[in-house]
């Protein structure tokens, strides 16, 4: 493909329990409830890795890191976004922007925004200017609107210098 950019796509949701860390974005949140995951669950590196994946053709955050697999039980979900990172390094394409929509009913995000933009901005070694993070509620409806799950859509530009 001779395009100069390419956009990627990801999406990722996961169940909430009590006494599970809430992770999101690589920031541990304070919260009586956290994410089931056989990793970290952190929602937002799992759709960003998707949409990097995506926009780059390389296989899928399931595809690269199987959940099947015990080495990846529990782990720190920043590790995989590096590999990610170190798989894309291998490609002409860099990192545009991205931009961010988490659907939480709860904790409320407003107050955590600036510290999740600002910790994608470093994983990912672009301005903080370039990460846009939205908070959004499901207005009560649904699993997420009843706190029984969290979900991210990830969107992200590639370029071609
Ligand atoms: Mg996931």
């Amino acid at each position: 493909m001779n395009s100069e950019y390419r956009i990627g796509l990801g999406y990722d949701i996961h169940r909430t329990a009590p006494g599970r860390p809430l992770v999101l974005a690589n920031v541990r949140i304070d919260h009586p409830q956290g994410l089931v995951g056989h990793s970290d669950a952190d929602v937002v590196l799992h759709a960003l890795i998707d949409a990097l994946t995506g926009a780059a053709g390389l296989p899928d955050v399931g595809e690269l890191f199987p959940n099947t697999d015990p080495a990846y039980r529990d782990i720190d979900s920043a590790v995989l976004l590096a590999r990610t990172m170190a798989e894309l390094a291998k490609t002409p394409w860099t990192i545009g922007n991205v931009d961010v929509v988490l659907i939480a009913e709860a904790p409320r995000l407003s107050a955590h925004k600036p510290a999740l933009r600002r910790r994608l901005a470093a994983l990912l070694n672009i301005p903080v200017d370039n990460v846009n993070l939205k908070g959004k509620t499901n207005e009560q409806m649904d699993a997420i609107g009843q706190q029984k799950a969290i979900a991210c859509y990830c969107v992200v530009l590639l370029r071609r210098p």
